[in-house]
Protein backbone atom coordinates (compact mmCIF):
# COMPACT_ATOMS: atom_id res chain seq x y z
CA UNK A 1 0.00 0.00 0.00
CA UNK A 2 1.27 3.61 -0.97
CA UNK A 3 5.06 2.19 -2.02
CA UNK A 4 5.26 5.11 -4.71
CA UNK A 5 4.17 8.08 -2.37
CA UNK A 6 6.42 6.69 0.68
CA UNK A 7 9.23 6.46 -1.76
CA UNK A 8 8.46 9.82 -3.31
CA UNK A 9 8.68 11.68 0.21
CA UNK A 10 11.63 10.22 1.40
CA UNK A 11 13.25 11.45 -1.66
CA UNK A 12 11.90 15.13 -0.73
CA UNK A 13 13.17 14.75 2.49
CA UNK A 14 16.84 13.40 1.63
CA UNK A 15 16.89 17.22 -0.25
CA UNK A 16 17.47 18.57 3.58
CA UNK A 17 20.25 16.37 4.63
CA UNK A 18 23.07 18.24 5.64
CA UNK A 19 20.97 21.34 6.55
CA UNK A 20 21.08 22.77 10.04
CA UNK A 21 18.10 24.46 9.68
CA UNK A 22 15.12 24.78 8.11
CA UNK A 23 14.79 28.32 6.12
CA UNK A 24 12.50 29.56 3.68
CA UNK A 25 14.99 29.25 1.24
CA UNK A 26 16.17 24.80 2.24
CA UNK A 27 12.68 24.14 2.55
CA UNK A 28 11.00 25.11 -0.85
CA UNK A 29 12.68 22.46 -2.91
CA UNK A 30 11.48 19.89 -0.67
CA UNK A 31 7.84 21.11 -0.39
CA UNK A 32 7.45 21.13 -3.16
CA UNK A 33 8.63 17.69 -3.65
CA UNK A 34 6.33 17.03 -1.36
CA UNK A 35 3.65 18.37 -3.26
CA UNK A 36 4.40 16.41 -6.60
CA UNK A 37 4.09 13.40 -4.43
CA UNK A 38 0.74 14.35 -3.13
CA UNK A 39 -0.51 15.41 -6.57
CA UNK A 40 0.61 11.94 -7.68
CA UNK A 41 -0.74 9.84 -5.55
CA UNK A 42 -3.96 11.51 -6.76
CA UNK A 43 -4.62 14.02 -4.19
CA UNK A 44 -6.59 16.80 -4.90
CA UNK A 45 -5.09 19.80 -6.07
CA UNK A 46 -6.29 21.79 -3.57
CA UNK A 47 -5.41 20.24 -0.42
CA UNK A 48 -2.12 19.34 -1.51
CA UNK A 49 -1.62 23.24 -2.03
CA UNK A 50 -2.60 23.61 1.39
CA UNK A 51 -0.82 21.08 2.85
CA UNK A 52 2.18 22.39 1.82
CA UNK A 53 1.85 25.63 2.78
CA UNK A 54 1.02 24.40 6.20
CA UNK A 55 3.77 22.84 6.86
CA UNK A 56 6.08 25.49 5.61
CA UNK A 57 4.32 27.76 8.14
CA UNK A 58 4.75 25.00 11.21
CA UNK A 59 8.86 24.37 9.48
CA UNK A 60 9.89 27.83 9.02
CA UNK A 61 12.21 28.72 11.37
CA UNK A 62 12.13 25.71 13.38
CA UNK A 63 15.51 25.61 15.42
CA UNK A 64 16.64 21.94 15.01
CA UNK A 65 17.28 20.12 17.93
CA UNK A 66 20.81 18.35 18.54
CA UNK A 67 18.96 14.67 18.29
CA UNK A 68 16.91 15.70 14.85
CA UNK A 69 17.64 16.17 11.43
CA UNK A 70 16.11 19.19 9.44
CA UNK A 71 14.57 16.26 7.17
CA UNK A 72 13.76 14.38 10.22
CA UNK A 73 11.63 16.99 11.60
CA UNK A 74 10.09 17.83 8.66
CA UNK A 75 8.97 13.85 8.40
CA UNK A 76 6.97 14.81 11.50
CA UNK A 77 5.41 17.58 10.71
CA UNK A 78 4.48 15.94 7.46
CA UNK A 79 3.05 12.91 9.69
CA UNK A 80 0.58 15.36 12.25
CA UNK A 81 -0.54 17.03 9.44
CA UNK A 82 -1.19 14.22 7.15
CA UNK A 83 -3.15 12.65 10.82
CA UNK A 84 -4.97 15.98 10.93
CA UNK A 85 -6.14 15.90 7.47
CA UNK A 86 -7.26 12.00 7.36
CA UNK A 87 -9.04 12.78 10.77
CA UNK A 88 -7.33 13.25 14.32
CA UNK A 89 -8.73 10.73 15.80
CA UNK A 90 -10.26 7.37 15.24
CA UNK A 91 -13.89 7.70 14.99
CA UNK A 92 -16.48 4.92 15.83
CA UNK A 93 -19.81 3.56 14.96
CA UNK A 94 -22.93 5.03 16.50
CA UNK A 95 -24.67 1.42 18.13
CA UNK A 96 -27.25 3.97 20.74
CA UNK A 97 -30.11 1.96 19.25
CA UNK A 98 -32.33 -0.91 19.78
CA UNK A 99 -31.97 -2.49 17.29
CA UNK A 100 -29.12 0.17 15.70
CA UNK A 101 -29.71 0.67 12.22
CA UNK A 102 -26.87 1.03 9.57
CA UNK A 103 -27.24 1.86 6.43
CA UNK A 104 -24.57 1.01 3.76
CA UNK A 105 -24.11 3.45 0.73
CA UNK A 106 -22.42 3.23 -2.49
CA UNK A 107 -21.41 2.48 -5.89
CA UNK A 108 -21.64 -1.16 -7.31
CA UNK A 109 -18.66 -2.80 -7.26
CA UNK A 110 -17.69 -0.57 -4.46
CA UNK A 111 -17.47 -3.56 -1.68
CA UNK A 112 -20.53 -2.81 -0.23
CA UNK A 113 -22.19 -6.35 0.12
CA UNK A 114 -18.79 -7.40 1.24
CA UNK A 115 -18.39 -5.01 3.70
CA UNK A 116 -21.51 -5.67 5.43
CA UNK A 117 -20.60 -8.74 5.81
CA UNK A 118 -17.24 -7.97 7.47
CA UNK A 119 -18.73 -5.41 9.88
CA UNK A 120 -21.75 -7.97 10.63
CA UNK A 121 -19.14 -9.94 11.72
CA UNK A 122 -17.14 -7.75 13.62
CA UNK A 123 -19.42 -6.71 15.56
CA UNK A 124 -20.58 -10.37 16.26
CA UNK A 125 -17.00 -11.57 17.36
CA UNK A 126 -15.45 -8.16 18.98
CA UNK A 127 -18.71 -6.41 20.12
CA UNK A 128 -20.51 -9.02 21.10
CA UNK A 129 -23.42 -7.60 19.14
CA UNK A 130 -26.42 -9.94 17.51
CA UNK A 131 -26.38 -8.16 14.15
CA UNK A 132 -28.88 -8.73 11.16
CA UNK A 133 -28.19 -8.50 7.42
CA UNK A 134 -30.35 -6.82 4.81
CA UNK A 135 -30.63 -7.32 1.20
CA UNK A 136 -32.12 -3.90 0.06
CA UNK A 137 -31.31 -4.11 -3.98
CA UNK A 138 -34.58 -4.79 -5.87
CA UNK A 139 -32.55 -4.54 -8.91
CA UNK A 140 -30.03 -7.45 -8.92
CA UNK A 141 -31.45 -10.65 -7.97
CA UNK A 142 -27.50 -11.89 -7.45
CA UNK A 143 -26.88 -9.27 -5.01
CA UNK A 144 -29.21 -10.73 -2.57
CA UNK A 145 -28.20 -14.19 -3.01
CA UNK A 146 -24.03 -12.61 -2.61
CA UNK A 147 -25.53 -10.89 0.60
CA UNK A 148 -27.16 -14.87 1.79
CA UNK A 149 -23.74 -15.98 0.47
CA UNK A 150 -21.91 -13.79 3.00
CA UNK A 151 -24.22 -14.71 5.70
CA UNK A 152 -23.76 -18.21 5.59
CA UNK A 153 -20.39 -17.77 5.85
CA UNK A 154 -20.48 -15.69 9.36
CA UNK A 155 -23.64 -17.09 10.69
CA UNK A 156 -25.60 -14.01 10.58
CA UNK A 157 -28.97 -14.00 9.42
CA UNK A 158 -29.99 -12.32 5.90
CA UNK A 159 -33.48 -10.87 5.82
CA UNK A 160 -34.70 -10.69 2.29
CA UNK A 161 -38.19 -10.22 0.25
CA UNK A 162 -37.54 -11.33 -3.02
CA UNK A 163 -40.76 -10.54 -5.09
CA UNK A 164 -40.60 -7.15 -3.06
CA UNK A 165 -39.84 -3.80 -5.44
CA UNK A 166 -40.09 -1.41 -2.45
CA UNK A 167 -36.86 -0.84 -0.49
CA UNK A 168 -38.41 1.29 2.01
CA UNK A 169 -41.29 -1.35 2.98
CA UNK A 170 -38.35 -4.37 2.59
CA UNK A 171 -35.93 -2.07 5.17
CA UNK A 172 -39.26 -1.57 7.01
CA UNK A 173 -40.12 -4.65 7.45
CA UNK A 174 -36.83 -5.68 8.37
CA UNK A 175 -36.35 -3.36 11.36
CA UNK A 176 -39.79 -5.35 12.57
CA UNK A 177 -38.41 -8.48 12.12
CA UNK A 178 -34.90 -7.73 14.20
CA UNK A 179 -36.98 -6.41 17.09
CA UNK A 180 -39.24 -9.01 17.34
CA UNK A 181 -36.31 -11.82 17.34
CA UNK A 182 -33.76 -9.69 19.05
CA UNK A 183 -31.23 -8.52 16.90
CA UNK A 184 -29.34 -5.41 18.25
CA UNK A 185 -27.65 -4.37 15.17
CA UNK A 186 -29.34 -4.00 11.68
CA UNK A 187 -26.61 -3.56 8.56
CA UNK A 188 -29.27 -2.39 5.82
CA UNK A 189 -27.11 -3.24 2.46
CA UNK A 190 -28.86 -1.23 -0.42
CA UNK A 191 -28.56 -1.36 -4.67
CA UNK A 192 -26.04 0.37 -6.03
CA UNK A 193 -25.45 2.36 -9.77
CA UNK A 194 -22.03 2.12 -11.79
CA UNK A 195 -22.18 5.68 -11.24
CA UNK A 196 -24.08 8.13 -9.54
CA UNK A 197 -27.88 8.89 -11.32
CA UNK A 198 -30.72 10.63 -9.38
CA UNK A 199 -33.11 7.81 -9.56
CA UNK A 200 -30.55 5.79 -7.23
CA UNK A 201 -29.85 8.50 -4.72
CA UNK A 202 -33.68 9.47 -4.59
CA UNK A 203 -34.42 5.99 -3.93
CA UNK A 204 -31.62 5.93 -0.88
CA UNK A 205 -32.37 8.93 0.14
CA UNK A 206 -36.02 7.72 0.84
CA UNK A 207 -34.57 4.32 2.67
CA UNK A 208 -32.58 6.82 4.48
CA UNK A 209 -35.76 9.03 5.77
CA UNK A 210 -37.74 6.09 6.21
CA UNK A 211 -35.50 4.16 8.60
CA UNK A 212 -33.77 7.16 10.34
CA UNK A 213 -30.51 5.24 10.93
CA UNK A 214 -27.94 5.67 13.50
CA UNK A 215 -24.74 5.46 11.28
CA UNK A 216 -24.85 6.15 7.49
CA UNK A 217 -21.81 4.78 5.70
CA UNK A 218 -20.18 5.66 2.51
CA UNK A 219 -18.43 2.48 0.96
CA UNK A 220 -15.55 3.94 -1.53
CA UNK A 221 -13.48 1.83 -3.68
CA UNK A 222 -9.63 3.41 -2.70
CA UNK A 223 -8.23 2.82 -6.21
CA UNK A 224 -10.66 5.37 -7.87
CA UNK A 225 -8.27 8.20 -6.32
CA UNK A 226 -10.41 11.45 -7.21
CA UNK A 227 -13.43 9.61 -8.44
CA UNK A 228 -13.75 7.94 -4.59
CA UNK A 229 -13.73 11.82 -3.42
CA UNK A 230 -16.15 13.45 -6.49
CA UNK A 231 -18.79 10.26 -5.65
CA UNK A 232 -18.03 10.59 -1.79
CA UNK A 233 -19.17 14.61 -2.15
CA UNK A 234 -21.93 13.50 -4.04
CA UNK A 235 -23.52 10.93 -1.88
CA UNK A 236 -22.91 13.65 0.81
CA UNK A 237 -24.90 16.34 -0.37
CA UNK A 238 -28.02 14.17 -0.48
CA UNK A 239 -27.75 11.47 2.51
CA UNK A 240 -25.13 13.65 5.22
CA UNK A 241 -23.44 10.59 5.79
CA UNK A 242 -21.81 9.83 9.38
CA UNK A 243 -18.74 7.92 8.31
CA UNK A 244 -16.50 6.31 4.97
CA UNK A 245 -15.28 2.92 4.69
CA UNK A 246 -12.35 2.81 2.16
CA UNK A 247 -12.19 -0.67 1.13
CA UNK A 248 -9.46 -2.51 -0.92
CA UNK A 249 -6.82 -0.62 0.60
CA UNK A 250 -4.33 -3.75 -0.32
CA UNK A 251 -4.54 -3.39 -3.64
CA UNK A 252 -1.67 -1.13 -5.34
CA UNK A 253 -3.45 2.42 -3.81
CA UNK A 254 -1.83 5.90 -4.52
CA UNK A 255 -3.55 7.23 -1.78
CA UNK A 256 -5.06 9.70 -3.06
CA UNK A 257 -8.84 9.10 -1.38
CA UNK A 258 -7.66 8.42 1.99
CA UNK A 259 -5.76 11.45 2.38
CA UNK A 260 -8.34 13.79 0.13
CA UNK A 261 -11.98 12.36 1.65
CA UNK A 262 -11.82 13.40 5.03
CA UNK A 263 -11.39 17.32 4.18
CA UNK A 264 -13.50 17.90 0.97
CA UNK A 265 -17.00 16.11 2.62
CA UNK A 266 -15.51 16.74 6.66
CA UNK A 267 -16.38 13.64 7.39
CA UNK A 268 -14.13 11.29 9.47
CA UNK A 269 -13.14 7.24 7.56
CA UNK A 270 -13.82 5.05 10.36
CA UNK A 271 -13.32 1.49 8.68
CA UNK A 272 -11.10 0.06 6.27
CA UNK A 273 -11.01 -3.22 3.99
CA UNK A 274 -8.10 -4.75 3.17
CA UNK A 275 -9.08 -8.02 1.28
CA UNK A 276 -11.88 -10.01 -0.03
CA UNK A 277 -11.91 -12.48 3.41
CA UNK A 278 -14.78 -11.63 6.20
CA UNK A 279 -11.89 -10.27 8.47
CA UNK A 280 -9.93 -8.19 6.23
CA UNK A 281 -11.40 -5.15 7.66
CA UNK A 282 -9.62 -2.43 10.21
CA UNK A 283 -10.47 0.12 12.48
CA UNK A 284 -9.15 2.80 10.66
CA UNK A 285 -6.91 5.30 13.02
CA UNK A 286 -5.69 8.22 10.85
CA UNK A 287 -2.02 8.63 12.65
CA UNK A 288 -1.42 4.91 11.85
CA UNK A 289 -2.19 5.21 8.69
CA UNK A 290 0.28 8.70 8.50
CA UNK A 291 2.56 6.62 9.08
CA UNK A 292 2.38 3.66 6.88
CA UNK A 293 2.34 6.55 3.84
CA UNK A 294 5.69 7.58 5.25
CA UNK A 295 7.06 4.32 5.18
CA UNK A 296 7.38 4.28 8.99
CA UNK A 297 5.37 1.46 9.28
CA UNK A 298 2.66 0.81 11.71
CA UNK A 299 4.00 -1.53 14.65
CA UNK A 300 0.59 -0.81 16.65
CA UNK A 301 -1.26 -2.52 13.83
CA UNK A 302 1.03 -5.35 14.00
CA UNK A 303 1.24 -6.20 17.18
CA UNK A 304 -2.54 -5.92 17.87
CA UNK A 305 -2.99 -8.13 15.20
CA UNK A 306 -0.34 -10.61 16.45
CA UNK A 307 -2.24 -10.34 20.28
CA UNK A 308 -5.46 -11.20 19.01
CA UNK A 309 -4.37 -14.30 16.82
CA UNK A 310 -2.42 -15.31 19.64
CA UNK A 311 -3.47 -18.74 21.48
CA UNK A 312 -1.90 -19.12 24.90
CA UNK A 313 -2.98 -22.70 24.99
CA UNK A 314 -1.32 -23.49 21.66
CA UNK A 315 1.83 -21.55 22.87
CA UNK A 316 1.79 -23.68 26.16
CA UNK A 317 1.35 -26.99 24.15
CA UNK A 318 4.47 -26.30 21.87
CA UNK A 319 6.87 -25.35 24.44
CA UNK A 320 6.25 -28.49 26.01
CA UNK A 321 7.31 -30.07 23.08
CA UNK A 322 10.42 -28.49 22.77
CA UNK A 323 11.22 -29.16 25.85
CA UNK A 324 11.07 -32.74 25.35
CA UNK A 325 12.17 -32.52 22.27
CA UNK A 326 8.92 -33.41 19.95
CA UNK A 327 8.58 -30.09 17.98
CA UNK A 328 7.67 -31.17 14.78
CA UNK A 329 6.58 -29.98 10.91
CA UNK A 330 2.87 -30.40 12.38
CA UNK A 331 3.78 -28.01 14.77
CA UNK A 332 5.20 -25.94 12.38
CA UNK A 333 2.36 -26.22 9.45
CA UNK A 334 -0.03 -24.80 12.67
CA UNK A 335 2.26 -22.15 13.50
CA UNK A 336 2.39 -21.31 9.96
CA UNK A 337 -1.64 -21.15 10.19
CA UNK A 338 -1.36 -18.90 13.22
CA UNK A 339 1.13 -16.02 11.11
CA UNK A 340 -1.45 -16.32 8.17
CA UNK A 341 -4.03 -15.47 10.21
CA UNK A 342 -2.75 -12.15 11.05
CA UNK A 343 -3.43 -11.37 6.86
CA UNK A 344 -1.64 -11.11 4.26
CA UNK A 345 2.41 -10.87 4.01
CA UNK A 346 2.36 -8.11 1.79
CA UNK A 347 0.44 -6.29 4.62
CA UNK A 348 2.44 -7.41 7.34
CA UNK A 349 5.74 -6.48 5.74
CA UNK A 350 4.13 -2.92 5.27
CA UNK A 351 3.64 -2.30 8.82
CA UNK A 352 7.60 -3.37 9.77
CA UNK A 353 9.07 0.30 9.78
CA UNK A 354 11.49 0.35 6.44
CA UNK A 355 10.51 -2.98 5.50
CA UNK A 356 8.24 -2.06 2.81
CA UNK A 357 10.74 0.35 1.21
CA UNK A 358 13.78 -2.58 1.72
CA UNK A 359 11.86 -4.92 0.27
CA UNK A 360 9.28 -3.11 -2.28
CA UNK A 361 11.16 -4.58 -5.07
CA UNK A 362 10.58 -7.85 -4.12
CA UNK A 363 7.88 -9.86 -5.42
CA UNK A 364 5.70 -11.58 -2.25
CA UNK A 365 3.46 -13.25 -2.58
CA UNK A 366 0.20 -13.21 -1.36
CA UNK A 367 0.31 -16.89 0.08
CA UNK A 368 4.42 -17.29 0.79
CA UNK A 369 3.90 -20.04 2.30
CA UNK A 370 2.37 -21.96 -0.16
CA UNK A 371 5.54 -24.09 -1.14
CA UNK A 372 6.03 -24.98 2.37
CA UNK A 373 3.26 -25.66 3.09
CA UNK A 374 3.04 -28.56 -0.34
CA UNK A 375 6.50 -29.77 0.64
CA UNK A 376 5.61 -30.23 4.32
CA UNK A 377 2.18 -32.01 3.09
CA UNK A 378 4.07 -33.93 0.99
CA UNK A 379 5.70 -35.60 3.99
CA UNK A 380 4.35 -39.08 6.00
CA UNK A 381 3.02 -38.43 9.49
CA UNK A 382 6.04 -40.27 10.78
CA UNK A 383 8.30 -38.30 9.06
CA UNK A 384 6.38 -34.94 9.91
CA UNK A 385 6.75 -35.97 14.23
CA UNK A 386 10.25 -37.33 13.77
CA UNK A 387 12.17 -35.46 10.77
CA UNK A 388 15.24 -36.73 11.67
CA UNK A 389 14.23 -40.42 9.65
CA UNK A 390 14.09 -38.01 6.33
CA UNK A 391 16.75 -39.72 4.63
CA UNK A 392 18.50 -38.45 0.91
CA UNK A 393 15.77 -41.10 -1.03
CA UNK A 394 12.64 -39.58 1.08
CA UNK A 395 13.93 -35.75 0.50
CA UNK A 396 13.74 -37.01 -3.62
CA UNK A 397 10.71 -38.38 -2.81
CA UNK A 398 8.95 -35.41 -1.08
CA UNK A 399 10.45 -32.66 -3.75
CA UNK A 400 8.42 -35.01 -6.35
CA UNK A 401 5.32 -35.23 -4.42
CA UNK A 402 5.35 -31.23 -3.73
CA UNK A 403 6.53 -30.16 -7.43
CA UNK A 404 9.69 -28.80 -5.28
CA UNK A 405 12.87 -28.55 -5.97
CA UNK A 406 15.13 -31.01 -4.23
CA UNK A 407 17.16 -27.77 -3.19
CA UNK A 408 14.07 -26.39 -1.99
CA UNK A 409 13.25 -29.23 0.28
CA UNK A 410 16.89 -29.15 1.68
CA UNK A 411 16.22 -25.66 2.41
CA UNK A 412 13.45 -26.35 4.63
CA UNK A 413 14.41 -29.60 6.78
CA UNK A 414 17.65 -27.20 6.90
CA UNK A 415 15.59 -24.27 8.57
CA UNK A 416 13.47 -25.97 10.50
CA UNK A 417 16.40 -28.08 12.08
CA UNK A 418 18.45 -24.25 13.19
CA UNK A 419 14.77 -23.24 14.43
CA UNK A 420 14.76 -26.49 16.91
CA UNK A 421 17.77 -25.96 17.92
CA UNK A 422 17.43 -22.35 18.40
CA UNK A 423 14.21 -22.89 20.24
CA UNK A 424 15.89 -25.41 22.24
CA UNK A 425 18.96 -23.62 23.29
CA UNK A 426 16.14 -20.30 24.64
CA UNK A 427 14.52 -23.31 26.78
CA UNK A 428 17.22 -25.05 28.47
CA UNK A 429 19.17 -23.77 31.10
CA UNK A 430 21.95 -22.16 28.41
CA UNK A 431 18.34 -20.14 27.31
CA UNK A 432 18.92 -18.87 30.95
CA UNK A 433 21.91 -17.08 29.56
CA UNK A 434 21.07 -16.22 26.54
CA UNK A 435 18.05 -14.32 27.95
CA UNK A 436 19.84 -12.58 30.36
CA UNK A 437 22.35 -10.83 27.45
CA UNK A 438 19.31 -10.24 25.38
CA UNK A 439 18.19 -7.86 28.04
CA UNK A 440 15.68 -10.13 30.10
P1 LIG B 1 -20.89 -4.00 -4.09
O1 LIG B 1 -21.36 -4.06 -5.50
O2 LIG B 1 -20.61 -2.60 -3.65
O3 LIG B 1 -21.75 -4.72 -3.12
O4 LIG B 1 -19.44 -4.68 -4.08
P2 LIG B 1 -19.00 -6.15 -3.65
O5 LIG B 1 -19.07 -6.29 -2.18
O6 LIG B 1 -19.71 -7.13 -4.48
O7 LIG B 1 -17.46 -6.10 -4.05
C1 LIG B 1 -17.00 -5.97 -5.38
C2 LIG B 1 -15.70 -6.75 -5.54
O8 LIG B 1 -14.67 -6.19 -4.76
C3 LIG B 1 -15.82 -8.20 -5.09
O9 LIG B 1 -15.10 -9.00 -5.98
C4 LIG B 1 -15.17 -8.21 -3.72
O10 LIG B 1 -14.62 -9.46 -3.40
C5 LIG B 1 -14.10 -7.16 -3.88
N1 LIG B 1 -13.72 -6.50 -2.63
C6 LIG B 1 -14.53 -5.93 -1.71
N2 LIG B 1 -13.80 -5.39 -0.69
C7 LIG B 1 -12.49 -5.64 -0.97
C8 LIG B 1 -11.24 -5.33 -0.32
O11 LIG B 1 -11.16 -4.69 0.75
N3 LIG B 1 -10.11 -5.77 -0.93
C9 LIG B 1 -10.15 -6.46 -2.12
N4 LIG B 1 -8.99 -6.84 -2.64
N5 LIG B 1 -11.28 -6.75 -2.75
C10 LIG B 1 -12.45 -6.36 -2.20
Amino acid sequence: MFNNLSDKLDKAFHILKGHGKITEVNVADTLKEVRRALLDADVNFKIAKDFTTRVKEKAIGQDVLTTLQPGQLLVKIVKDELTELMGGDAAGVNLSGNPSVILMSGLQGSGKTTFSGKLANFLQTKKNKKPLLVACDIYRPAAINQLHVVGEQIGVEVYSEPENKNPVEIAQNAIKHAKAKGYNVVIVDTAGRLAVDEEMMTEIANVHKAIQPQETLFVVDSMTGQDAVNTAKAFNDRLNFDGVILTKLDGDTRGGAAISIKSVVDKPIKFIGTGEKMDAIDIFYPSRMAERILGMGDVVSLVERAQEQYDEEEARKIQKKIAKNEFGFDDFLSQIQQVKKMGNMKDLVGMIPGAGKALKDVEIEDDAFKHIEAIIHSMTPQERSKPSIIDIKRKNRIAKGSGRKLEEVNQLMKQFDQMSKMMKMMQGPGGKNLMKMMGG
